[in-house]
């Protein structure tokens, strides 16, 4: 934002110093991309306008934010991987984050239900609010702020999916892994780490199919739509096999050819040969509608009537709700799932002990490329992989994504939760996006207790540190409750512009900096003192 105040040539010098102080906010690890928040402080009762960094806020992270992320995933991935005692899990009191997060969400909502009854398409609030949902999750709540607003469907059982045959070992009830004793006597602690990937779709050469008409993009597409569910399933099939509840830390990545796969820390061990059974006979079946018919297309779509739906343009006949479509569905003894999935042949399985190299090593595999998105893996210099990636995200613009995606009108159905303005193969949702190949789940998975903390803990954690190495651990722990956040309005005039508001920060980090390298000088010398007394006392 610019003040009108200033002289022109000032105005027009702002980009650069905007780009100056990301440049300086980088070096510093500051976010670069603040966004600006009301916080009323309800000891004082006064009300400031505060940076948050853009990593505690939004999806988009910006280079800074993304690496502290990731520096985090790495810690929460260390510390659970071997861990050798049960976690205690105990609901938390919610934090600022976590408190801000669900009025941030209130707020979303109340904007998206005024767009609604205006009329508007609200599509765009729909998305930050399926964000903001994610990073609830995330910032260490359970579950949805809605709850269950509908009762869950019952499926019959015949489309339950059924355990595939695999061995199955009685459930005890613990999540650490077994451990072996040396004939020195000490504990070995092995862990697994474990790569899994998808089949083949055609021949591929440098990442690149050989064939492109042949190559089955289709199938891609659906595979990377369904992958997280998979991977559900390998989880399952893996604990009842383990007969322990199994925990899990896994990055989801891209490959050369653009399909997702996964790897995976798991805690404790199995017999290399049965983790490669359990994936073998891992698969999950998509009970969607058929999707083999176009119904409508081009100019010729369903038409949307207030209080009715989607109607078919020709005959006014009402399309079926998903709902319906379901039923149908179900009552069909003859129908096949949409989609059944599978993992590829090619399963990686390594033994990791405790505390080995071996261990770092995985740990930085695991969380090299979260700084990215899964589309960053394309070389823009590559012209045969950008027509792949043009083939892919043209299959992924007409699949389905979820019940809710408008690419259910191409085939007669209405989306779950139908609103105006719907039109097959503009569906917003982020997995038609070119940067997520057709994945829109998250790229960290990790298991309920794996370590005794969540991400937002962990942040904690670090705040804890500073806070005992500037020796103020004796203040009382701060009130939660202390602080109301709001968002604030766009153009709004008491914002600075950014690259002050940026530069103000590093300057608030320059002094913190200082000020703990002040306190380290000083415990060193504290420390060097003793050593000296020790020394002329012994
Ligand atoms: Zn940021
Ligand atoms: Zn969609």
């Amino acid at each position: 934002m610019t003040h009108r105040s200033l002289p022109r040539a000032v105005r027009q010098a702002m980009p650069l110093a905007r780009e100056v102080a990301e440049e300086v906010a980088k070096q510093y690890g500051v976010c670069i991309r603040p966004v600006p928040l009301k916080r009323l402080d309800t000891h004082t009762g006064a009300w400031e306008i505060v940076d948050v960094p853009c990593g505690a806020t939004l999806e988009a992270k910006c280079p800074p934010c993304a690496k502290r992320n990731r520096q985090l995933r790495m810690a929460q991935c260390r510390e659970g991987w071997h861990l050798d005692h049960e976690p205690a899990i105990t609901p938390d009191e919610p934090s600022d984050e976590q408190r801000w997060l669900i009025e941030f969400r209130a707020d979303l909502q109340a904007h998206r239900d005024q767009a609604a009854c205006l009329g508007e398409d609200a599509s765009d609030w729909d998305a930050a609010i399926e964000g903001v949902d994610a990073e609830i999750n995330e910032a260490g709540m359970r579950g949805n702020v809605l709850g269950r607003t509908v009762p869950k469907r019952n499926r019959s059982t015949r489309r339950r999916q059924d355990a595939p045959d695999l061995p199955k070992r009685k459930m005890t009830a613990t999540t650490l892994g077994r451990t072996f004793t040396g004939s020195d006597g000490k504990v070995y602690r092995p862990s697994l780490f474990v790569t899994l990937t998808l089949p083949s779709y055609g021949k591929i050469r440098d990442g690149v199919p050989l064939d492109p008409d042949t190559y089955d993009y289709a199938r891609a597409a659906r595979d990377a739509l369904h992958f997280s569910k998979l991977v559900d399933r390998f989880v399952q099939n893996l604990r009842r096999v383990a007969g322990y509840d199994v925990q899990y830390f896994a990055t989801v990545e891209p490959q050369k050819r653009l399909a997702p796969h996964l790897h995976m820390a798991i805690r404790g061990t199995l017999p290399r040969a049965e983790i490669k059974q359990i994936a073998a006979a891992t698969y999950h079946q998509v009970w969607w509608p058929a999707v083999d018919r176009v119904v409508f297309d081009g100019d010729h779509l369903p038409v949307w009537e207030e209080g009715v739906g989607y109607l078919d343009p020709a005959t006014g006949e009402v399309l079926p709700t998903w709902d319906e479509a379901l039923d149908q569905l179900d009552a069909d003894e003859a129908a096949d799932p949409l989609h059944v999935m599978r993992f590829g042949a090619q399963v990686d399985v390594q033994g990791v002990l405790a505390g080995t190299p071996d261990a770092d090593q995985c740990i930085r595999y695991l969380s090299k490329y979260l700084t990215k998105t899964l589309g960053d893996s394309l070389d823009p210099d590559n012209p045969a992989q950008r027509e792949h990636a043009g083939r892919l995200a043209e299959a992924l613009r007409w699949e389905p994504c979820s019940p809710t995606c408008a690419n259910w009108l191409r085939y007669a159905i209405q989306p779950k939760g139908a609103k105006p303005g719907m039109a097959p193969g503009r569906c917003r949702g982020k997995a038609h996006k070119p940067d997520h190949l057709g994945y829109a789940g998250r790229r960290v998975l990790v298991s309920r207790k794996w370590s005794n903390k969540t991400l937002a803990e962990h942040k904690q954690d670090r705040h804890t540190w500073v806070l005992e190495a500037l020796g103020q651990t004796d203040q009382p722990p701060p009130d939660p409750h202390r602080y109301v956040w709001k968002p604030v309005p766009a153009g709004d005039a008491n914002i600075a512009p950014l690259a002050v508001r940026l530069l103000r920060t590093v300057a608030e980090r320059q002094r913190w900096r200082a000020h703990l390298a002040q306190l380290q000088a000083q415990a060193d010398g504290q420390d060097l003192s003793a050593t000296e007394h020790t020394g002329r006392a012994a």
